[in-house]
């Protein structure tokens, strides 16, 4: 039996496609037949989670997307997270289920202006966080996550000068956490933030006994507040493994979906943003859909391509901070 889809992006084919009853069983299968591998970032919705081959952050979808044996990537992320999946595999088909899935912490770091700022500081080695475009990668030396920064800043001999692109948050807390003194582009990720830190008292005073976990890309008038500060696995396992009973949780929602998996019994409260929402939802990762991917695997697009001169000189620095973080 089939339903037909009614809404769907200028990236979607047309809107005469028939979408399986069982969405589930029709990824599966098509999966089979096309030897595709799945990953999806932690941010995705549950449904798409509960598809994927492998869920996790920035750091292990590229070192799974590294190691891949299959013909065709299906990313479940933005833009960006595609786009390095491709740097590392030109020969693979890598589909992202909408284009429009894009991330404005990549956006707030064009290529020209960064190219302008890099001039301005030619003895500086660049280290950019792997939430940019692959035209600014290919102006680094070495692309780094949330749940490396530190430890490949801290690799970098003591003398040499560091620009750390596109998150200011991120770089400053790497800047506190290794003593370096960054050079910063000034980079903010929308999600990140808005959380509020008055709203985060309130809510710690209504919860006295919930420690505060959060994620580096929020602000420090946030981060100041909390009892952990990680990437988005470094969270999910403190909050697995910690004795606590009760967590406040300081980034994207779709998190939660694992952390409840992962420890059933534990009570987990989504930290509120400045706005009238009691969560705090990236709108572009959520641009993707069980629908859209299902179409994405039966047309086989949209596909992400790269100008092969970009590609080249944007997987350099991956591959050097694979290596660093082996
Ligand atoms: S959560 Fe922030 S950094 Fe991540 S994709 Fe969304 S806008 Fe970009």
């Amino acid at each position: 039996m089939f339903a037909t889809l009614t809404k769907s992006t200028p990236h979607q084919v047309n809107q005469a496609d028939r979408l399986p009853d069982d969405l589930f069983t029709a990824i599966a299968e098509l999966k089979q037949k096309m030897n595709a591998v799945i990953l999806a970032h932690y941010y995705q919705d549950p449904d798409l989670q509960d598809v994927a081959d492998y869920i996790g952050d920035s750091l292990g979808l590229s070192q799974q997307a590294a190691n891949t044996d299959a013909e065709v990537i299906v990313f479940l992320g933005v833009h960006f997270m595609a786009e390095t999946a491709k740097i590392l595999n030109p020969q693979k088909q890598v589909l992202l289920p909408d284009l429009d899935a894009g991330c404005s912490l990549a956006d707030s770091c064009p290529p020209a202006e960064f190219a302008a700022f890099k001039a301005k500081h030619p003895d500086h080695l660049v280290i950019s966080y792997i939430n940019c475009s692959a035209a600014i990668k290919a102006m680094s030396d070495i692309i780094c996550t949330s749940s490396n920064a530190v430890s490949i800043v801290n690799q970098i001999p003591a003398d040499q000068p560091i620009i750390f692109a596109p998150d200011r948050n991120l770089g400053r807390y790497v800047a506190e956490q290794t003593g370096r003194d960054l050079v910063l582009w000034q980079g903010t990720c929308m999600v990140h933030e808005i959380f509020s830190e008055r709203k985060l008292i309130a809510l710690k005073q209504k919860h006295p006994q919930a420690e505060i976990v959060a994620h580096p890309e929020c602000e420090p008038a946030v981060l100041r507040h909390a009892d952990h500060i990680g990437s988005t696995t470094a969270l999910l396992k403190y909050v697995q493994n910690s004795d606590r009973q009760e967590f406040i949780v300081v980034t994207e929602e779709g998190i939660l979906h694992q952390m409840r998996k992962a420890a059933p019994d534990k009570v987990l409260i989504p930290a509120p943003p400045d706005n009238d929402c009691p969560c705090n939802q990236c709108p572009h990762m959520r641009l993707n859909t069980l629908e859209k991917l299902y179409l994405a695997m039966k047309n086989r697009q949209p596909e992400i391509t790269l100008d092969e001169s970009v590609r080249v000189a944007a997987l350099q620095p991956i591959q050097k901070m694979l290596e660093m973080s082996r």
